[in-house]
């Protein structure tokens, strides 16, 4: 059989056995894309079931989390965790808390996270997980009741060689900590390196809060750099507001860009002369407010505009750093006719595969979030590392290792994307990277 109808095949075998799973099937067919140029150099990836396996989680857990809400209703959510692939080190990923959850986004982020983990070059295997439970509007109580809960069944899955959790959307230090007091409580066990994301004072790393943001600045500085180019004097859009927007956007400016725009689900501000990062961090990380009352309170000629297309903006640079498939084809034209030529992904697969497509056909550089937003997790890989030996490291120190990681990142993904004669395609280069030392370290270890 040719390449191309073996990867059909897999593909239609992998559709049947996960109907309704429509991010994950998004998330497989961009990897298949990729390796149909490793298989047709290296045939001997597709031995041993090696790609079937790798697009099986290893396990899938699905539990009932029961909660009980201020005025006595008992709630019930549903938790998720998949521990796809232990191959490189113990499952690692975060936790997303947002009512759109389902198994298919699950284990469509716990798939890219194979492949972003490994592109660190750090020991740590790829996995995910979270609840279709809705933090917003709760109160601190209900949201404390509802981690409690959750851990009671997740604790028994967990362990810092085992699977380490960490913070995504609706899930930040706050709720990590709530996470970790139960884990304690239920095992008796200051295990610190089975959560990263903690607090300073118990086991925290610095730079983690700032980490996925700042790397995927750092990264684009590099993509830049190749060019010639720089992010002094650029105008750049963060799409989101929260923990990645946040500091992607703080970096950015620190490193002479203007952040134009920034957003939320309900609509974006338009902030010409660049954002303010204390107000934002105010409304934002410390009353948890919303867009508008930043738009409200930042003065003259910033706008919000409810409901509005934050692509509508004309910059030179895009960061999408809120959610799945926020950025769409036409999203996508519309920012290359208003003259846009990076993007660097700090969410997990924001850009659809029409926009990707009108990006390459633009001439657009483009950094696919798993090598972009692989700050955090490596962070995270810090974070244990620290755990491990029972030190902590400096701000300076740990966001030098952070910008180091980043840039073997970007010149290990430009290098794999020249060796298969496709310079500047930095999805292939990132998929290409992330697969091959995974599928090496399973053909190693045989068929399990
Ligand atoms: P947060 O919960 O801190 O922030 C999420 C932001 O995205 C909010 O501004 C939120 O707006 C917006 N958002 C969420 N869902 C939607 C939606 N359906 N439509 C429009 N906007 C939406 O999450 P993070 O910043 O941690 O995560 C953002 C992205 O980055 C995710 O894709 C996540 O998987 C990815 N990521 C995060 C890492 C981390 O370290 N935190 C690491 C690597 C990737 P609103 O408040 O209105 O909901």
């Amino acid at each position: 059989m040719n390449v191309d109808a073996q990867i059909s095949e897999y593909y239609d075998k992998l559709l049947k056995r996960n109907a309704g799973e429509p991010e994950f099937h998004q998330a497989v067919a961009e990897i298949l894309h990729s390796l149909r140029f490793v298989l047709e150099k290296d045939p001997h990836y597709a031995d041993f079931g090696l790609i079937e396996r790798l697009c099986e989680p290893e396990r899938q857990l699905i539990f009932r989390v029961p909660w009980i809400a201020d005025g006595g209703e008992i709630r019930v959510n549903r938790g998720f965790r998949v521990q796809f692939n232990s191959a490189l080190g113990p499952y690692k990923g975060g936790l997303r808390f947002h009512p759109s959850v389902n198994l298919g986004i699950i284990k469509f982020l716990g798939f890219e996270q194979i492949f972003k983990n490994s592109l660190t070059g750090l020991p740590i295997g790829g996995g995910k997980g979270g609840s279709d439970f809705d933090p917003k509007g709760k109160s601190e109580g209900e949201i404390m009741r509802f981690c409690q809960s959750f851990m009671t069944e997740l604790h028994r899955h967990i362990g810092e060689y085992r699977d380490v959790p960490a913070g995504d959307i609706g899930v930040g230090g706050r709720e990590i900590g709530f996470l970790f007091g139960q884990y304690r409580r239920l095992t008796d066990n200051h295990e610190s390196g089975v959560l990263t994301g903690k607090g300073l004072a118990w086991g925290g790393s610095l730079v983690r809060k700032e980490a996925t943001g700042f790397g995927s600045v750092y990264i684009t500085e590099e993509m830049m750099a190749s060019q010639g180019e720089s992010l002094s004097g650029a105008k750049v859009i963060v799409s989101g507001s929260g923990n990645v927007a946040i500091y992607a956007a703080h970096k950015a400016q620190e490193l002479g860009a203007t952040v134009v725009a920034m957003s939320d689900s309900s609509g974006y501000v338009h902030t010409p002369q660049g954002v303010d990062i204390e107000l934002l961090r105010d409304v934002k990380e410390v009353r948890r407010e919303r867009m508008s009352t930043y738009a409200a309170e930042a003065g003259e000629g910033v706008s919000y505009v409810d409901g509005g297309n934050i692509w509508e903006v004309a910059a030179d640079v895009a960061l999408p750093c809120a959610t799945q498939n926020e950025l769409d084809g036409e999203s996508a034209q519309l920012l290359v006719d208003n003259g846009l030529r990076y993007v660097a992904e700090g969410a997990n697969m924001p850009s659809t595969p029409e926009a990707i497509r009108v990006f390459e056909q633009s001439g657009v550089h483009f950094a696919p979030g798993k090598a972009a937003n692989a700050g955090g997790v490596a962070t995270s890989a810090l974070e244990m590392q620290q755990n491990a030996s029972r030190d902590s490291w400096s701000f300076d120190y740990t966001d030098e290792r952070l910008r180091t990681i980043m840039s073997n990142i970007f010149k290990n993904v430009d290098a794999t994307a020249k060796e298969y004669g496709r310079e500047g395609d930095y999805v292939l280069g990132a998929n290409i990277h992330g697969f091959k030392k995974v599928a090496d370290a399973m053909l190693a270890q045989g068929v399990i």
